[in-house]
């Protein structure tokens, strides 16, 4: 069967088009500036990417013109639209309603609606490309995989806040987490590889793309990760400010003359490593600014190591130990030096990298551990695209 991909955003929408047999991409894209003039990217199997200025006014608009170019007659990968067997949505938030994902009926969009107070930029953009799926394709079944489902198997104790208990009865206030989807097809791939039953591994994921965020697995279950009721906590980011003292909020607000959102905007697109360093929230910038002696680049990055290390430490005691730490992600699969100055700081538990191996390993599944460690170490290019596939297929094949 094959399985149409979306993940649609407020003004772009990343769409791939995978073989579930073969696991193989036919074709993939992106639309870009929904909603302002509009770009439409294309990208059959093989073929060089195709870029052209289509007007987009709303994701309906968008989603025809990506089902237009799949079934084109000279580059489409299919002969018509009826060779689509499915549709998967990545659906950010689903709250504490969405432990797994689910075939998409009216019941599944009002629940998503419900929870969108939660996540305001990114919920109404899935709803909208649903919508305009279900409008264009009223035929095909379409399945929503959320990024924070994976993460509803954390114990009480770690996704309460210590804030009056009310809060949580009331509003849901609570941890949540984030790039479930990730954090469990990295985790299930490092079962597979080590030959052992998912259920009896303990894993420190760590997915270190612009946004970032650590999970810990034990025995196939996510018991703690970094991010919480947004993507904004936890460890330092591109442009999010990771963990501070909420009280930096008020004390900004007055002194900048901002409200909270103002503030809250800034933590979430103007700080991190990008706010640090004032070169690039692009870690390939801040090396490029390091090697060139620029003291606040080589601030940034430290700081982002270090955050990445504590957390590990503080999730190694969270399951009692680990058997694997495995990186992924933008930054976790093609920058050797944060992995290597990570794992530097767990010599204590019996980490061990084996920097002659790590120096060299860009985008591919490698064990980088010395022979000797007591951990092992583990490079897993992540494919969210591949696992929603996954998971759609498994509900509706
Ligand atoms: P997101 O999906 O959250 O936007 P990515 O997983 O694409 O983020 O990661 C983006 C980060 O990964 C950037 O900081 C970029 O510098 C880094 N990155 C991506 N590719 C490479 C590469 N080939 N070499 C070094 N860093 C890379």
């Amino acid at each position: 069967m094959n399985v149409l991909v979306i993940n649609c955003g407020s003004s772009s929408l990343k769409y791939q088009v995978i073989d579930s047999v073969s696991e193989q991409v036919l074709a993939k894209g992106l639309c870009e500036r929904i909603g302002i003039d509009g770009r439409l990217t294309y990208q059959k199997a093989g073929l060089e990417k195709e870029i052209t200025d289509k007007a987009m006014p709303t994701h309906k608009e968008a989603i025809s013109l990506v089902l237009s170019a799949l079934t084109n007659d000279k580059t489409g990968a299919l002969k018509n639209l009826s060779e689509i067997g499915a549709v998967g949505h990545r659906i950010v938030h689903g709250g504490e309603r969405f432990t797994k994902s689910c075939v998409i009926d009216d019941e599944v969009i009002k629940g998503v609606e419900e929870v969108s107070d939660l996540a305001p930029l990114h919920n109404p953009a899935n709803i909208i490309g649903i919508n305009a799926c279900r409008e264009l394709m009223p035929n095909t079944p379409m399945v929503g995989v959320f990024d924070t489902a994976f993460h509803q198997t954390m114990p009480e104790k770690a996704y309460m806040y210590g804030l009056p208990y009310s809060y949580y009865e009331n509003y849901k206030v609570r941890k949540y987490g984030f790039h479930g989807t990730s954090h469990s097809y990295v985790s299930k791939r490092v079962a597979e590889i080590e030959g052992k039953p998912y259920e009896q591994v303990k894993t420190i994921v760590c997915h270190l793309g612009n946004g970032a965020s650590i999970c810990a697995v034990k025995n196939g279950k996510s018991v703690d990760t970094s991010m919480g009721l947004s993507p904004l906590e936890g460890l330092i980011m591109g442009t999010r400010s990771g963990d501070i003292d909420p009280s930096v909020i008020e004390f900004i607000a007055k002194k900048e003359n901002l409200d909270i959102s103002e503030v809250l905007n800034i933590l979430n697109k103007k700080s991190g490593v990008e706010g640090i360093s004032g070169v690039s929230s692009d870690f390939r910038d801040l090396i490029a600014a390091e090697g060139k002696g620029n003291r606040r680049a080589a601030l940034a990055l430290s700081m982002f190591s270090y955050s990445v290390a504590k957390y590990i430490g503080s999730y190694a005691a969270a399951m009692n130990g680990v058997d694997v730490i495995a990186f992924t992600a933008g930054i976790g699969e093609n920058t050797p030096s944060v992995r290597e100055e990570v794992c530097g700081y767990l010599g204590f538990m019996g980490v061990d990298i084996d920097e002659k191996v790590n120096v060299h390993v860009h985008g591919e599944e490698k064990l980088i551990s010395a022979e000797n460690s007591k951990v092992k170490i583990y490079v897993i290019p992540t494919n969210e695209e591949l696992a929603i596939a996954r998971e759609t297929v498994a509900l509706v094949g």
